[in-house]
């Protein structure tokens, strides 16, 4: 297997504490733990009275072998990061983390262009800054394959002509759309 995908916040920090518990200590306190890919020497103890759960807490934490929903990458999910999730984000003892710290990040940028677009779309008219951020998301999200009326965009790219010629993600818009156009053609 490929080494794990690196995780900036996570990585390398050494235990909050050294936890003496066997590998089938660790795989018994907690479903999930049973056959997954654990590291049982890094396990955290975790504090079950700030946890969310519906019937069984989670003792521990332990780092855990992943593998990306996304990317198929693997990656580390860490007892550091599950003690954040589960304690101070609050997050459902449950809930599982599949995507890797790149593919997670993507997906929260992906959802603010998403976001900020509809708002923006919704407008009857658009300051110069606005319309900036209205070209951002659109190339954004027509290089996601999540704008595909190239019709739609070209409107979008005739009015950025308009306002903001000297802006070079008009530019970039217009290169995106000329090729998408091409290929078109071609196809
Ligand atoms: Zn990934």
């Amino acid at each position: 297997m490929d080494k794990p995908a690196p995780h900036p916040r996570f990585r390398g920090r050494p235990p909050r504490s050294a936890l003496q518990l066997t590998e089938q200590e660790i795989r018994q306190s907690y479903w999930r733990y049973s056959n997954a890919h654990i590291f049982p020497q890094k396990a955290l103890r975790a504090d079950v009275s700030v946890q969310r759960y519906a019937v069984f807490p989670r003792p521990y934490y332990v780092d855990m072998l992943k593998t990306c929903v996304e990317c198929s990458r693997a990656f580390i999910f860490y007892a550091r990061e599950q003690h954040y999730w589960y304690e101070t984000l609050g997050f459902y003892i449950d809930v599982d983390c599949v995507r890797c710290v790149e593919c997670r990040r993507k997906q929260r940028a992906a959802k603010r262009h998403m976001e900020r677009y509809a708002e923006l779309q919704a407008r009857d008219s658009l300051s110069r800054k606005e319309m900036m951020h209205f070209v951002d998301d659109c190339i954004f999200l027509f290089q996601q394959g999540q704008l595909k009326n190239l019709s739609h965009l070209g409107s979008i790219k005739n009015a950025a002509l308009q306002q903001i010629p000297d802006y070079a993600g008009t530019k970039t818009l217009q290169l995106l759309l000329q090729s998408a156009r091409t290929i078109g053609e071609i196809s």
